[in-house]
């Protein structure tokens, strides 16, 4: 292009020198050399400005531009323009068919997608969202989202800028699907809403636990009748089944326990929320303490500390049985000899958190995320020796999870583990004064 251009522009300055020496000749010849050269030069410039001023005419027309034939500089620069208009267009045709592929394939999309502006006003939606949300095309493009959508958690959920994908929420249109949302930002806080219909994997989630809730049910009556037969044979009876008597009382035990466990899981599992009750802190620690005391026959020193004075909203049952199975975890995997501390304490983001600390054998860290799975364990042998489930650490997070809480899991092997159960200050309550105290 640029050599071509160079060709040009020496031809057009060829093409002037010559004009202006046979302007020269003429002049010579008829004695009026300036006026032949001024002839000359303003013919150049005219027909110049005539070519810029076509060139301009064409530039601003709506039709593409026209292949010029000559070799001057003004067909080169019509001829690069043209070329450039043709690049041009070539790439906004190209953009054009990518942007419809995507908008096709989002379209195509069993998910809903929502585009949002900063405001939460509708840019965009695909078809799938008439089915999930109810959005209808086209007069709901530009609408304020919270306003087509009335569902109160859903509102909340936006108005906390959707920080955690929102789960299980009825569709508007049919209470019977389930939805999960997410809500994606992108460029210049703007936002893709991103539903999906879960309701089949709700079922199947739905026919897992009543399976396990069935299987546990049904294993229990037989079991309670093994359990009580076997409780009935006196081992002096038979003392040389004797060994084998006391392990099937063990194992018959182990397995009711098991059972038990189980159909506790299954019944938090149902639950979408527990009684709301003040529980005092202190003679919760007391009944803890003594739990502990009495399942480490003093082989442990047990400290309680209180350091912080609110009570506690919640269930007492459940948090009890929660808390009791870290105490009760503590003592079963801290060797005698060792420290077990229970501490009530406040936290600085303004909650507060029940911890069970042990100077026992500790967890490798690799096994923490997992903890809380069931029948996780990290010792297989002393869970079975001291009568573990491997249920107790999933119970304690469906219960926490039902308050709003978490479980905070710190360890070291050697050195012991810390089990924080940690609650967010709208589950504090101030302590009753005493005159109000019943
Ligand atoms: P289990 O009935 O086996 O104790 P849990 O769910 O209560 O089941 O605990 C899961 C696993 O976590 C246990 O098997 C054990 O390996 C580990 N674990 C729990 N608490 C402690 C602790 N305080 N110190 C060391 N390991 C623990």
């Amino acid at each position: 292009m640029m050599r071509r251009l160079g060709r040009a522009w020496r031809s057009s300055a060829w093409r002037l020198a010559a004009l202006l020496a046979a302007a020269l000749a003429v002049g010579l010849w008829l004695r009026a050399v300036p006026a032949c050269l001024l002839a000359a030069t303003a013919f150049a410039l005219g027909h110049g400005v005539l070519r810029l001023a076509r060139f301009a005419r064409l530039l601003a027309g709506r039709r593409r531009m026209p292949a010029a034939d000559g070799n001057g500089i003004w067909d080169e620069v019509q001829n690069a323009t043209r070329q450039r208009q043709r690049t041009a267009v070539a790439g906004k045709r190209r953009m054009v068919r990518l942007l419809r592929a995507f908008r096709d394939a989002a379209a195509a999309l069993p998910d809903a997608v929502v585009a949002l502006d900063r405001e939460l006003r509708i840019e965009w939606f695909n078809a799938a969202t008439a089915n999930l949300l109810g959005l209808k095309y086209p007069q709901d493009l530009g609408a304020h989202l919270p306003n087509l959508v009335r569902a109160p958690r859903f509102t909340e959920w936006l108005r906390r800028e959707g920080e955690e994908p929102l789960l299980d929420l009825p569709s508007p249109l049919d209470e019977e699907r389930r939805l999960n949302l997410l809500l994606i930002r992108y460029a210049d806080d703007r936002s893709l809403l991103v539903v999906r219909d879960v309701s089949q994997l709700m079922r199947l989630e739905q026919v897992r636990r009543d399976f396990v809730a069935n299987v546990s049910h049904e294993l229990r009556t037989p079991l309670t009748v093994v359990h009580g037969y076997l409780d009935m044979i006196e081992p002096e009876q038979v003392p040389e089944y004797e060994p084998i008597l006391h392990e099937l009382r063990n194992q018959s035990r182990r397995m009711t326990q098991i059972v038990e466990d189980l159909l506790t899981l299954s019944r938090l599992e149902a639950r979408n929320d527990l009684p709301q009750e003040r529980i005092s802190m202190r003679p919760l620690l007391e009944a803890l303490r003594r739990e502990a005391e009495a399942l480490s026959q003093g082989q442990h020193t047990l400290v309680v500390e209180l350091d912080d004075r609110h009570d506690l909203l919640g269930s007492t049952k459940e948090l009890h049985s929660a808390f009791s199975n870290l105490v009760t975890n503590a003592v079963r995997y801290t060797p005698a000899g060792g420290r077990i501390m229970l501490r009530w304490q406040h936290d600085a983001d303004g909650g507060a958190r029940l911890s069970v600390t042990d100077t026992g054998q500790g967890i490798p860290a690799q096994h923490l995320p997992r903890l809380t799975e069931r029948f996780y364990r990290v010792s297989t042998s002393r869970s079975r020796e001291t009568g573990g489930t491997g249920l107790g650490l999933s119970i304690v997070k469906h219960v926490l999870q039902l308050h709003q809480a978490r479980l905070e899991i710190r360890s070291e092997p050697g050195v012991g583990s810390t089990f924080a159960c940690v609650f967010g200050g709208e589950r504090l309550l101030e302590p009753l004064a005493l005159a109000e105290a019943p």
